[in-house]
């Protein structure tokens, strides 16, 4: 049968890179949720104006999010513009927490994302997935690490990318999403009670992986 895996977890924890993996070796598609708060994140930037609640909310409201799937590989569509790489950038990411606290914004992903769930096979990482978008999910994981070992990951990810910053600046910007994440009134990060905890600091990736399909009840 066709699970729900739902994993949640801080910024830089390595959930999307996890959960990709995961959901290849259990042929499942996998959903990067972040990505769409993202995508609403990337649109009101480009639309020049102010982001105001008010004006993230019209925006939003408009805003065809979509994920494609091909093979492999999924690409994220605000209305017809391919955003995949582009929702990725410092500027997308300084404004997403608030783009993602705001209740309208939330209940469209949610909907979308139950829907992309509904007929199981699929892994779908967050902040909210277990305790909110498929409480009923097969298997629930709350990912972390260490502060530090996240910001060293994300600082790994951002060379890779052109971006060099610095160490101390993606501690602090780390640390300010899981404080905004954490406390927002909407569906904050929790970690419900039944979300078995993996804390992957001096795990590598592997490691990390195969935990995650033992707890899928799929040994390697
Ligand atoms: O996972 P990622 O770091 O790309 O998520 C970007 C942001 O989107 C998070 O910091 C959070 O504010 C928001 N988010 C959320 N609920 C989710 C997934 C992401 O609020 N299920």
């Amino acid at each position: 049968m066709k699970k729900t895996v739902a994993i949640d977890g801080p910024a830089g924890a390595g959930k999307s890179t996890v959960a990709k993996l995961a959901a290849k070796k259990l042929g499942y598609i996998y959903i990067d949720t972040g990505a769409m708060y993202r995508a609403a994140a990337w649109k009101m930037l480009e639309s020049g104006a102010e982001p105001t609640d008010e004006n993230i909310v019209g925006v939003a409201e408009k805003l065809d999010v979509s994920l494609r799937f091909a093979g492999d590989s999924v690409r994220v569509f605000a209305d017809d513009t391919d955003v995949t790489e582009a929702i990725r950038t410092p500027e997308v990411t300084a404004l997403v927490s608030k783009v993602a606290q705001i209740g309208p914004v939330r209940t469209k992903m949610v909907q979308l994302q139950r829907k992309m769930a509904k007929d199981g096979g699929v892994v779908m990482d967050g902040r909210d997935i277990a305790s909110n978008v498929l409480p009923n999910a097969d298997v629930k994981i709350y990912l972390t690490a260490s502060i530090e070992e996240r910001a060293l990951r994300r600082w790994k990810e951002m060379k890779a990318k052109g971006y060099e910053e610095p160490m101390e600046a993606l501690k602090d910007e780390i640390a300010a999403r899981d404080k905004a994440d954490s406390e927002r009134s909407i569906s904050p990060l929790v970690r419900v009670p039944e979300a078995t905890l993996l804390d992957t600091t001096g795990m590598t990736i592997e490691e990390v992986v195969r935990t995650v399909m033992e707890l899928c009840g799929e040994g390697q």
